[in-house]
């Protein structure tokens, strides 16, 4: 590892400070330290551990929204009765992340910023395009774990499975940039990952995520993934869905998948399409269509689209099922 300083920062504006342009952020330190140890990214200059940051341990439950302080652990995610009660969908897809000693002590702000999981980009010795290179080596070798959408040359997908589920709970992330709090949608977080292949996320340097939002307005959410792995590790493709569902008919719907795109591959178009249907196989089926429609494989990642396919409908069809939830106008448990 390279020699870097050390500091706690106190408040957000002195973290941004501290940080300056060549530092990082330490929450958890999961990804981070791994990052650090293998040489794979420049610098940094210096730590600034953000734990002692006033405020940002909280979820903060109010009557339109909640909102998540960015130093929440994901097993606090998966442990909150209340969570699993309203957003039965962050609920299962906190519970499915790594470990429960990683669960611990991983960030909701660290689990939205991580890095590519890339196995070229994990790699210290392949100099790809993410890392200033000239080629993407994903492309034309093993992308069995890569995107099937992309809009640059690096296929390197979006794995962080909170940001899936955000994306279809339709959350905001407040970041500090410039001295002032921005709101980013999900597909704002991640956009630049999605045009630019040097990008993880939209994040500027120094920009500081201090929470997430979430709008209450919609009663049912489920996630499901799939690994090659029961545990311990990441998912091959994943798919969130919320919407509110009153008399067993969806408004607000939203469908959002990860590891397929470098960012939460979301289709207006399947979201239009099932607004006001009831849930059944027919439905569920021409939804997964539509947000698939446009999928370009690679060599070894097709497996990824009859997966993600039947992931869509499965999960769709837990928002039917589910007995969990606060359906206002009719009684709870009616689907
Ligand atoms: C075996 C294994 C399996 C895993 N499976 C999954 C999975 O299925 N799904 C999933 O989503 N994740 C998975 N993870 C990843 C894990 O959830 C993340 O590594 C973890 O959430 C990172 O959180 P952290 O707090 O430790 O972040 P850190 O390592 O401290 O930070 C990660 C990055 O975020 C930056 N950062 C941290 N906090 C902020 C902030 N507030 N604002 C801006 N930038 C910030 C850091 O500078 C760093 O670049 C897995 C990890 C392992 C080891
Ligand atoms: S997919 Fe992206 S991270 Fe992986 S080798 Fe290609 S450019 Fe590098």
């Amino acid at each position: 590892m390279k020699a870097f300083a050390y500091a706690t920062a106190f408040s957000p504006d002195s973290a941004r400070e501290l940080v300056a342009d060549h530092g990082a952020y330490l929450a958890g330190g999961n990804d981070l330290l791994g990052l650090l140890k293998d040489y794979l990214i420049p610098g940094p200059n210096i730590l600034v551990n953000v734990k002692s940051l006033p405020g940002l341990s909280q979820i903060k439950r109010g009557e339109k929204s909640w909102t998540i302080g960015a130093l929440v652990t994901v097993a606090e995610l998966e442990h909150d009765p209340e969570i699993k009660e309203i957003f039965p969908g962050l609920h299962d897809a906190a519970s499915e992340i790594a470990s429960p000693q990683i669960r611990n002590v991983a960030t909701v702000g660290g689990n939205l910023a991580q890095h590519s999981r890339c196995w070229y980009y994990r790699q210290r010795d392949v100099l790809c395009l993410k890392k200033g290179g000239e080629l993407c080596y994903a492309r034309h070798g093993e992308n069995r774990y890569h995107s099937l959408f992309s809009g640059n040359d690096c296929i390197s997908p979006v794995v962080s499975s909170l940001g899936t589920t955000f994306a279809a709970l339709d959350a905001t992330a407040i970041v500090l940039r410039d001295g002032k709090e921005i709101r980013l949608s999900m597909t704002d977080l991640y956009q630049k990952a999605f045009t630019e292949p040097t990008a993880h996320n939209s994040l500027a340097p120094g920009d500081l995520i201090l929470r997430v939002e979430i709008p209450t307005t919609r009663n049912r959410s489920a996630y499901l993934q799939v690994s090659d792995k029961h545990t311990f590790d990441w998912a091959l493709v994943s798919c969130a869905a919320a919407a509110s569902v009153t008399g067993g008919k969806l408004s607000q719907p939203r469908v959002a998948l990860g590891s397929i795109s470098p960012v939460p591959h979301q289709v207006e178009a399947a979201n239009s399409f099932l607004d006001g249907k009831t849930l059944d196989d027919d439905t569920v089926s021409q939804a997964a269509d539509l947000i698939l429609k446009d999928a370009k494989p690679l060599q070894h990642n097709a497996y990824k689209v009859p997966m993600a396919h039947a992931l869509i409908r499965r999960t769709l069809l837990k928002l039917k099922g589910s007995p969990r939830g606060v359906e206002p106008a009719t009684p709870r448990g009616e689907p």
